[in-house]
């Protein structure tokens, strides 16, 4: 970690603003959603970072989440909370998905997913605001993130989750000391639990863009990205979409830091994927509205992707739509395939949403709106470590003649 290359100081945070009003609002208060409901952007003044901060300051840090401090919210060091946020590895699997195809493989981020970059930066957040009770909606990964970086500053979680939430992520959950519930609904249905709770003021409501902070550690995936493909982005990136936290932070990224002068205009097409069981992006990009309706019957392997209402829409769909990218979904059965496809023959092993990402690119390959030759980054936001797994093995009695040759 590269803590003590900055000393305490004031952050180059300047104010929040509502993304869809533009209203401001102060920085270093506690925030929820805007007064119309919508998510509160974090907003620096990036002339400053600029002409405070080269480029070359930052890649000769450490290259962990901290190394960015100059964009991220967190004013004092003592206020930083850390499980080790490494840079994550960009993984070729050029058989499955082909020569010029990486996988950001988040799954090696602290408790399994990349919900730990978000959850790093809003916890960092709450406790120097002086949060101490949290609550949360989540399909799995996220309530991990925030039971782990909550317990270790001595915020209290309590944790809500569909019943049928794989059980390793309720059980970690409970292990890193939040008090965890199955709720026999929706991510959703959660979120309306958590939301009463914390108006009549028993926590503080931390369901994804409900706080401000998640989108800026998530936006460290588009800053890593950068820096990785040396300030030159790639043509692609298929994002396995929720909320759109990840997708919504990259936008940001990459906007900050062409201001910065560290990138030039160009920018990925952004692929937006989900599960052709929960599509409403999708439906939405397609009818050319500019907010998701509610996805009735939700139902996908891929639950972190699980989202049958995102807070904010219209930001991933116009990110989608700025980007030239688009809006797609899969089926289970192809993303089950890619998932089997990509460990048997590349010895890599998907989340089902980053198999979703996979499945979704052989789409877009298909119908002619990427080439062989573009670089495409597709994001695995979990270890597929995590995730229901099909038993293939046989037995084997020791007792008896084994045919070896066999075997
Ligand atoms: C949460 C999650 C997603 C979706 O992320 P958003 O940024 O909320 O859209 C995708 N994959 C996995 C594994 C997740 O846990």
């Amino acid at each position: 970690m590269n803590l003590n290359a900055t000393t305490d100081r004031a952050t180059f945070v300047t104010h929040l603003e509502c993304s869809l009003t533009g209203e401001r609002y102060a920085a270093d208060e506690l925030h929820g959603l805007s007064r119309v409901g919508r998510p509160l952007l974090v907003r620096y003044d990036l002339a400053m970072v600029r002409a405070t901060t080269p480029r070359a300051l930052i890649e000769a840090r450490p290259t962990d989440l901290w190394r960015w401090r100059e964009l991220l919210p967190v004013r004092r060091t003592a206020d930083v909370v850390s499980l080790g946020e490494i840079e994550t590895p960009l993984v070729p699997i050029p058989k499955s998905g082909g020569a010029n195809v990486l996988v950001k493989d988040e799954g090696r981020l602290p408790t399994g997913s990349f919900k730990a970059r978000g959850l790093v930066m809003a916890v960092a957040m709450a406790k120097a605001l002086g949060v101490r009770k949290i609550a949360m909606p989540t399909n799995g990964n996220a309530g991990a993130a925030l039971a782990a970086y909550a317990s270790r500053c001595g915020i209290e979680t309590i944790v809500l989750c569909p019943d049928d939430t794989p059980e390793i992520n309720v059980r970690e959950i409970a292990l890193q000391g939040a008090r965890v519930y199955r709720v026999n609904g929706l991510i959703d249905d959660c979120g309306a639990i958590v939301a009463k709770g914390a108006a009549a003021g028993h926590w503080f409501d931390f369901s994804t863009l409900k706080e401000p902070y998640r989108i800026e550690g998530k936006k460290t995936m588009g800053l890593e990205l950068a820096a990785q493909c040396r300030w030159v982005l790639p043509a692609a990136i298929f994002y396995p979409t929720g909320g759109g936290t990840g997708l919504i932070g990259m936008w940001k990224a990459f906007a900050e830091l062409e201001a910065l002068g560290w990138i030039g205009a160009a920018r990925p097409k952004m692929f937006a994927v989900q599960a052709s069981g929960c599509a409403p992006i999708v439906k939405a990009f397609d009818d050319g509205v500019e907010h998701a309706e509610r996805w009735e019957g939700a139902h996908t392997i891929a639950s972190g992707i699980r989202v049958p209402k995102a807070v904010g829409d219209f930001l991933i769909l116009r990110a989608v739509r700025e980007s030239g990218g688009i809006a797609m979904a899969v089926e289970d059965a192809a993303i089950e395939q890619a998932v089997q496809h990509c460990a048997r023959d590349d010895g890599l092993l998907l989340c089902p949403e980053g198999g979703a990402t996979l499945a979704a690119y052989h789409a877009a390959r298909a119908r002619g709106l990427v080439s062989a030759d573009d670089q495409c980054v597709l994001f695995n936001c979990a270890t597929g470590l995590k995730y229901p797994m099909t038993d293939a093995s046989k037995t084997l009695d020791r007792h008896a003649e084994i045919d070896l040759a066999a075997l």
